[in-house]
């Protein structure tokens, strides 16, 4: 379908694919939040709420994988499938369930502390909820920023996040391939803002929600470009790049959300006019086979999956 476009003296089409294009990244993440919002006006319960948008909003960008690719040079291998199922079911649920029952009623009693000596909630409860999102998201995403960053830079803990970048192909499940350990200490310096600062657990599940769908639309492969987003939100562009095989490259973008700590920190890498390469993975030296087990050994056993050490 094409939508003729009169402006003054000119005239143009724009086509479906390109709407798509440029409306797809901001619509699904608009519509995830916004659902997430109408489910709990509903009175429906807040882990519900995440676990239905992890079910709606993943059905939908798979669908735009087929419809709508970047490219088909991503489709992964049935082995890639099958692993990274295991990330998403056992590698992302388990350390945040983890997390949860050991620190949250600690912390929780500590912002209640701060909170009685300084006589003032910390948090901005009056503020629209749309800035309360904004200001987690922002927030919060200084505990993975660090923790990535180090993680990148420095060569005895690499072995670590080595394995998030094993994926040679963007798709849906592409996101999830992350050590336990590294989504135990990421997810937990988040929660650990979060909590401090006093965030209701209304915004905590909407960090949640947008964190989950945004994840998925990071490293999926569904044709789209971001124009001055790139300078907002942690982008799959701006992530490709973070996903290069050349280093130089890869050491940048940290971000997961949003990429305000990229631009504070000068590790944001963009070219209006240059899109990063398709061809993304770990240096060629680097194979770490597609096993679940081999997975969680992969970081204290690496020399035995990098030819160069
Ligand atoms: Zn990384």
């Amino acid at each position: 379908m094409n939508v003729l476009i009169k402006f003054g003296n000119f005239t143009g089409v724009i086509t479906m694919g390109s709407l798509i294009t440029y409306l797809f990244y901001p619509i699904i993440l608009v519509a995830s939040v916004s659902f997430a919002i109408f489910l709990n006006s509903k009175g429906f319960a807040l882990t519900h709420i995440i676990l239905l948008n992890a079910l709606v909003f993943p059905g939908i960008i798979l669908l735009f994988e087929f419809i709508h690719p970047e490219t088909k040079d991503w489709r992964p291998r049935k082995s890639e499938v099958g692993v990274d199922i295991l990330h998403a079911a056992l590698s992302n649920t388990l350390p945040p369930l983890l997390f949860k029952a050991l620190f949250f009623a600690a912390i929780i009693k500590l912002n209640s502390l701060i909170t009685t000596n300084l006589g003032i909630d910390i948090w901005p409860h009056q503020l629209p909820i749309g800035l309360q999102v904004l200001l987690a998201l922002v927030v919060a995403e200084i505990g993975f920023y660090w923790p990535h960053r180090i993680l990148h830079e420095n060569t005895p803990i690499w072995p670590l996040h080595a394995l998030h970048h094993s994926v040679e192909h963007m798709y849906l499940l592409a996101g999830g391939r992350t050590h336990p350990l590294q989504v135990f200490v990421t997810y937990g310096l988040q929660m650990l803002i979060l909590w401090l600062l006093g965030a209701p657990e209304k915004i905590l599940m909407l960090h949640a929600v947008f964190t989950s769908t945004h994840g998925i639309l990071q490293h999926a492969n569904v044709k789209m470009r971001f124009g001055f987003l790139n300078y907002i939100f942690a982008t799959p562009e701006l992530h490709r790049w973070h996903h290069s095989r050349v280093i130089k490259e890869s050491n940048s973008n940290y971000g997961s959300n949003v990429c305000t700590w990229d631009l504070v920190f000068g590790s944001h890498h963009y070219f209006a006019d240059k899109l990063p390469s398709e061809d993304i993975g770990l240096p060629p030296s680097i194979v770490i086979p597609d096993n679940y087990i081999e997975h969680m050994k992969s970081p204290f056993v690496f020399n035995k999956y990098d030819s160069d050490l």
